[in-house]
């Protein structure tokens, strides 16, 4: 087999056999296929696409290129949530405990956060003493006793992944669907889980900015999950605006305790509920949606959703009471509008940039955080605005850093005038199951 002669064959249009895409994994990955040559063939799946059972073999392909976590001596029913990425985005911080108060096991393997997208790692670590560097043994006891543990992935699960991203960033060939299914899929699939969700986010804080993108993302991922017989749905929900009202780690666990608490934003509520939904009907905890979505009232109104919350938290060394005692910065200032009108759209990516600005995210793998910093987003797409209206509070310690963030945010908020009819966008838009 020849590198050069798959390139031609997808240039001109061709299907890949599963043997021949290993041979290009493999290669890659063991050095025998130089850049210039993996370069060239992921920009002819740009302009030709991928089958779906090319996009397939190419995930076992990655996948085979690591290790896999198979959970083993994690007991009871596993299930993971995957989410592509948005702005405010703390949905794990209440799935996972609201999962584990009802009998399901979360056992995730997390990352940190880059650009205007934070991190779930980063924010538990607002909390006073937490850690997620456990060893193994820490882990299971973690995972056993409290149903749940959140810890940083301290090996490369899938390499050819890695590889092959650094490659796809520089070489403008990242926003192809089979290309972007397999990357997230292989490194979901590498960890045994029960039951997977997927939140496939949509809007301008989001990968995929159009509808049809996304469900096409989210039909390509979950055919790849059952093509090699796992359980697996996707739920395609809203991110033409920030999730819940904050942004900023420390900010962001205060509204998913208060979303634990039952006083949670509304939109948060919705996405966390259809992707408890999900999981709790997959793997036959609940009996029907309707089942599915009393259970979930019931484990947060009785308190037993938080409670599991403040368990995992001391469970990986945060002190008791940190939930109370949250890092906060030492000046709010406020974000006004301009002029009055309808708010008709948010540009979810300065805003996420402008969070970044204070302090909340890093710029480069190595800046530092200010977990106190942040944003509070006050207001929703379609609602009336008078000119002088808080639109949003930059939570802040640094007057330098204030006056950046601002400059940003000047471009993110598009107000139209008064009678601009726009119909309201639901949180949750559709289930994906095949
Ligand atoms: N996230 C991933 O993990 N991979 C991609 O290709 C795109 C987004």
């Amino acid at each position: 087999m020849r590198t050069v002669d798959l390139i031609i064959k997808k240039k001109r249009g061709g299907e890949l056999s599963a043997e021949e895409l290993r041979y290009l994994v493999e290669g890659f990955v063991g050095g025998t296929v130089p850049d210039y040559q993996m370069s060239s063939f992921l920009m002819a799946v740009c302009f030709r696409g991928m089958s779906d059972a090319e996009t397939v073999a190419l995930t076992q392909s990655m996948l085979e290129s690591g290790g896999s976590v198979d959970l083993e001596g994690v007991l009871g029913v596993k299930v993971d949530k995957h989410s592509t990425g948005g702005v405010g985005d703390k949905t794990t911080l209440v799935l996972a405990p609201l999962l584990a108060s009802c009998g399901l096991v979360v056992a995730k393997m997390s990352g940190r956060g880059l650009g205007h997208t934070g991190g779930t790692l980063d924010k538990l670590e607002s909390l006073e003493g937490f850690r997620v560097d456990l060893s193994r043994a820490e882990f299971l006891r973690t995972v056993n006793e409290h149903g749940m543990a959140v810890v940083s992935q301290s090996v490369d699960l899938v390499p050819a992944d890695k590889k092959m991203y650094l490659l796809r960033d520089v070489t403008g060939t990242v926003d192809n669907v089979s290309l972007i299914a397999a990357s997230i899929m292989s490194k979901k699939l590498a960890i045994a889980n029960d039951a997977l969700v997927l939140d496939v986010k949509v809007g301008s804080g989001a990968f995929m900015k159009t509808m049809p993108e996304a469900v096409d993302l989210a039909t390509s991922m979950v055919r790849i999950g059952k093509a090699v017989g796992r359980n697996v749905r996707a739920v395609i929900t809203e991110m033409g605006q920030p999730l819940g009202e904050a942004i900023g780690n420390a900010l962001e666990v205060e509204e998913a305790i208060a979303t634990l608490k039952g006083q949670g934003p509304p939109d948060l509520e919705d996405v966390v509920t259809a992707l408890a939904v999900q999981l709790l009907t997959m793997t036959g905890k609940a009996r029907s949606e309707v089942d599915a979505k009393k259970i979930i009232r019931e484990r947060i109104s009785s308190g037993a959703a938080f409670e599991r919350f403040t368990r995992f938290v001391q469970a990986q060394g945060g002190k008791p009471g940190s939930w109370d005692r949250l890092p906060r910065a030492m000046h709010v200032d406020r974000y006004t509008a301009p002029k009055g009108g309808i708010l008709a759209s948010m540009n979810c990516e300065e805003i996420g940039l402008a969070a970044m600005k204070l302090g909340a995210g890093r710029k480069t793998k190595d800046s530092a955080l200010d977990l106190s910093a942040g944003l509070k987003v006050l207001v929703e797409i379609g609602q009336p605005i008078s000119p002088g209206d808080v639109l949003c509070e930059l939570h802040h310690n640094s007057p330098e850093k204030l006056r950046i963030a601002m400059v940003g945010l000047e471009r993110a908020f598009v107000i139209t005038p008064p009678g601009t009819d726009l119909q309201p966008t639901p949180y949750v838009h559709r289930v994906i199951t095949a």
